[in-house]
């Protein structure tokens, strides 16, 4: 079978869905892999490149396999054909039409937001490798606005303390921003209502401030909505919090739920002229009062608040590489003979949750998984 790699049309977006590097592994698979014109061009990717690996330049929707980064666009959906394969960020939960319309297009849809969050899946879990980058990315942003250095320095000009980070959730991404921001020599803390995550805080560097009220804990590893309790004491925190340190990076989310909010007016009114929130919750409702999504902007008392939604993108040629590499390693359990045939196993908790649509059947939701 081919495997095609189209070019990205969600405006804005700076990834591809295969590299170089990754169109060889396909290759490997038994494939052979057709890309779109320009469609590594804004991650640092030329046509040559792909070439130079094996890949062939054409019509990469007339493949049988489609790999993409977003969810096609209902132009994108009308060109698909019965029979094809279409890998990428669905969001089927999000997107029940964009389920039934792919249904309708009598094509297999397998969407990588839906990989679970179990140890054996972890290689396929682009939303990790996505949150890691753009954890990092978080600091950086943070750093290229903030107006002095992250690490304390004693110069001949005089002395520079360190700057004083807080980090707000401690997942993917917020273990990225304190890693990031502790190896710049920042003094690093981070918050988060799992405790479990302390241990994890210390091994990157930070001090973990724990809010001292019993949370109850999830089942799956996610955190739950807190109670009424919790945040009051966890309001407190920030609140203390913001008049001390220099940077907050706020990463927190309820699965199924809009982003907690966190940090409120007031708090973003006590931080000092020059400091900087980076809200990676922007995309969902945000964790931060006076967030704009896709925007920074300062407030009355010089605070900028950084509501970017392309952070992994920012990164492009790394975020691609990390993705195509997810993705490869998909194709790679749904090619079992290793042949260029993409199978779907329905035995496989793996296959079967990413699953959305199989042969212009709907099959999402699937039965749960549990998590390890
Ligand atoms: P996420 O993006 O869903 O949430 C980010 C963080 O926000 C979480 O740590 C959460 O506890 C925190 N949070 C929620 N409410 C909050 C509040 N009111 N205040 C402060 N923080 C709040 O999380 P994630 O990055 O998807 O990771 C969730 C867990 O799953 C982590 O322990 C992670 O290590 C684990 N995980 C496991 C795998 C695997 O394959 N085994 C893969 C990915 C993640």
């Amino acid at each position: 079978q081919r495997i095609g790699v189209v070019a990205e049309s969600t405006p804005g977006e700076t990834r591809v869905a295969a590299t170089p590097a990754t169109v060889r592994q396909l290759l490997d698979l038994g494939y052979q892999v057709v890309v779109d014109s320009q469609a590594g061009a804004a991650s640092g990717f030329t046509d040559e490149a792909y070439t130079e690996a094996g890949a062939g330049i054409g019509d990469a929707w007339a493949a049988e396999v489609i790999l993409k980064v977003n969810a096609p666009s209902d132009d994108e959906t009308a060109r698909l054909r019965a029979g094809t394969t279409l890998v990428g960020l669905l969001a089927p939960a999000q997107r029940p039409e964009l389920v039934q319309a792919l249904a309708a297009r009598g094509v297999t849809a397998l969407a990588l937001d839906a990989v679970p969050r179990i140890s054996r899946a972890q290689s396929m879990d682009v939303l990790s490798s996505m949150a890691n980058i753009a954890g990092y990315r978080a600091v950086i942003e943070a750093a290229h606005v903030f107006g002095r250095f992250f690490t304390g320095q004693v110069t001949a000009a005089g002395k520079v303390p360190p700057a004083k980070v807080l980090v707000a959730g401690v997942g993917v991404a917020g273990l990225a921003a304190i890693g990031a921001a502790s190896s710049m020599g920042a003094i690093v803390r981070a918050t988060d209502p799992r405790p479990e995550v302390a241990d994890q805080v210390r091994s990157l560097g930070g001090e973990y401030l724990p809010v001292d009220v019993a949370q109850e804990a999830g089942t799956d590893g996610y955190a739950k909505a807190t109670s009424a309790d919790y945040d009051r004491a966890a309001a407190a925190l920030y609140h203390e919090q913001a008049q001390d340190v220099d940077i907050i990076v706020t990463t927190a989310l309820i699965p199924g739920r809009p982003a907690p909010r966190l940090v409120t007016a007031e708090d973003v009114a006590a931080m000092r002229p020059g400091s900087v929130i980076v809200d990676m919750a922007a995309a969902q409702g945000g964790n931060v009062e006076g967030t704009v999504p896709g925007r920074a902007v300062v407030t009355g008392n010089g605070v900028t608040i950084i509501g970017y939604t392309d952070l992994a993108g920012r990164l492009a040629t790394q975020a691609s590489q990390l993705f195509g590499t997810n993705l490869v390693n998909l194709v790679k359990l749904l090619t079992p003979g290793k042949d260029g045939r993409l199978v779907v196993d329905f035995e496989d908790v793996v296959q079967r949750a990413v699953t959305v649509v199989r042969a212009g059947e709907v099959t999402w939701p699937p039965p749960p998984v549990a998590v390890s």
